[in-house]
């Protein structure tokens, strides 16, 4: 039933590994689990994009579908230069579970372009994502795949994807997209709504396992969506954020970095590195800061077999997804260290896309109040279930997480049996 030692030697197979661990613990029959184990669908598109200088340049895109079992699928679309179909795979089993383990009625699935975003304008950003949105909308619908944003995504690239295939169909499709801006249909609340829902699990966590919360050091790596509203909420809730990082450096201040500043900072000067009244240190460095809260909340793959002894956080709260890879889960699990995983961690965003799509489809827009306390209250629900089978099994949270998810989307798959 142990995870093996072996490095995994890609995300998805990290993931496969994770759902194995599980299926064992849960004793999952042989059938569910050849189901499970595999994505339902895969589409990879190859593009032409106009460039601003007359040239043409090919991008290659994905959207995986995992899972559709319990409704229609959900998941982000990154883009990245690195963007992979073993990445986007993994990402997309990751939001089956995710979806599940908050009990929304979703499955799960990813999207990502090959693209350094830093090198678009926004013209060519605009041309790339409407091709980009045309190409997969062969798989997505409102109610058969709706993405969101992730990395290097957001409000303004979901309105391109909601217009574009608003021409399509002859009429505006707000339900085809979550993430968008409020002026188009999206939600009060969504933009800050992971950070929200990672900040609420920090803080019931470090509550559950005897850390004084108000006070308490935290080190957040990854200063875009999730990172920088995590941190900045854990400032507002009382506790003491001592370093920051970005894709250029960290930056580190043992009295306290105030976050709005540094949110301000970032704003006007494009990265953290030259905050006033810090110090800059490397993102390894970061890591391994000694504090109370570690969140990493930038990409994967970043807590490994390396680093993992050298950890010095009382309690890590995955941001980002898969940022621990199996091998550091057990040295971290070794050390004592708690580790709240990413399918519960991060699930705010996905949470409130959810109910971002419901105001859509009622046409019917909730306050800003409404949305966050609905949020806190599936956050606090999700978050005791998951401890509460952690106990009962006397396994890690990750596993706790999971096999709540995996019987959840085993029990529907059972339900609607093979067709023919
Ligand atoms: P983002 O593009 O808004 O921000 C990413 C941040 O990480 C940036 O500050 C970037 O500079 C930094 N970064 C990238 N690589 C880094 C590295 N190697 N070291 C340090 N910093 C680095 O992306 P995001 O939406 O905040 O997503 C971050 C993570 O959270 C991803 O794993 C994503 O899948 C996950 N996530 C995002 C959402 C969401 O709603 N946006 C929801 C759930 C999970």
């Amino acid at each position: 039933m142990a995870i093996s030692e072996a490095p995994a030697t890609s995300f998805y197979q990290a993931s496969l590994r994770q759902f194995d661990t599980a299926a064992n613990l849960l004793r999952l029959p042989e059938e569910l689990r050849l189901i499970l184990r595999m994505p339902k669908r895969e589409l990879t598109v190859n593009f032409p994009v106009r460039m601003d200088d007359g040239r043409v340049e090919m991008f290659t895109g994905y959207r995986v579908q995992h899972n559709m079992n319990c409704g229609p699928a959900k998941g982000g679309i990154r883009y990245a230069p690195d963007a992979d179909i073993d990445e986007v795979r993994a990402l997309a089993m990751l939001m089956t579970w995710k979806c599940a383990v908050v009990g929304i009625p979703y499955g799960g699935a990813k999207g990502g372009v090959r693209v350094d975003r830093r090198l678009l304008s926004k013209g060519e950003l605009e041309r790339l994502t409407r091709r980009y949105a045309t190409e997969i909308s062969l798989i997505i619908g409102p109610d058969l795949d709706i993405p969101a944003p992730d990395v290097n995504t957001d409000a303004q690239i979901m309105a391109w994807i909601m217009d574009t295939l608003s021409m399509h169909y002859g009429r505006n499709v707000p339900g085809i997209v979550t993430g968008k801006p409020i002026a188009i249909g999206g939600s009060q609340g969504r933009f800050e709504a992971t950070g929200r829902g990672v900040s609420i699990v920090a803080r019931e966590v470090a509550k559950h396992i005897g850390i004084k919360f108000e006070g308490a050091t935290v080190v957040v790596q990854g200063f875009g969506n999730v990172g920088a509203i995590t941190a900045r909420l854990l400032h507002d809730m009382g506790c003491r954020v001592i370093a920051l990082s970005d894709i250029y450096g960290a930056i580190a201040n043992p009295n306290g970095i105030d976050v709005a500043l540094a949110q301000k900072y970032v704003k006007e000067h494009g990265r953290l590195a030259g905050l006033p009244g810090s110090t800059v240190i490397s993102n390894m460095q970061l890591l391994e800061t000694p504090c109370d809260i570690l969140v990493p909340a930038a990409t994967e793959g970043q807590i490994t077999f390396e680093n993992a002894e050298r950890i010095q956080a009382k309690l890590i709260v995955e941001g980002a997804n898969g940022p621990t890879t199996p091998e550091a889960d057990l040295i971290l699990q070794r050390r004592g260290i708690t580790v709240v995983p990413d399918i519960l961690a991060n699930a705010g965003g996905v949470t409130v896309s959810y109910f971002e799509w419901i105001q859509g489809r009622e046409n019917f827009f909730w306050t800003e109040r409404r949305v966050n306390e609905q949020l806190e209250e599936m956050m606090i629900e999700s978050i005791s279930r998951v401890l509460k089978k952690s106990d009962e099994l006397n396994v890690p949270l990750r596993m706790g997480a999971y096999v709540v998810a995996i019987s959840r989307v085993a029990e529907a798959t059972e339900f609607r049996g093979i067709y023919p």
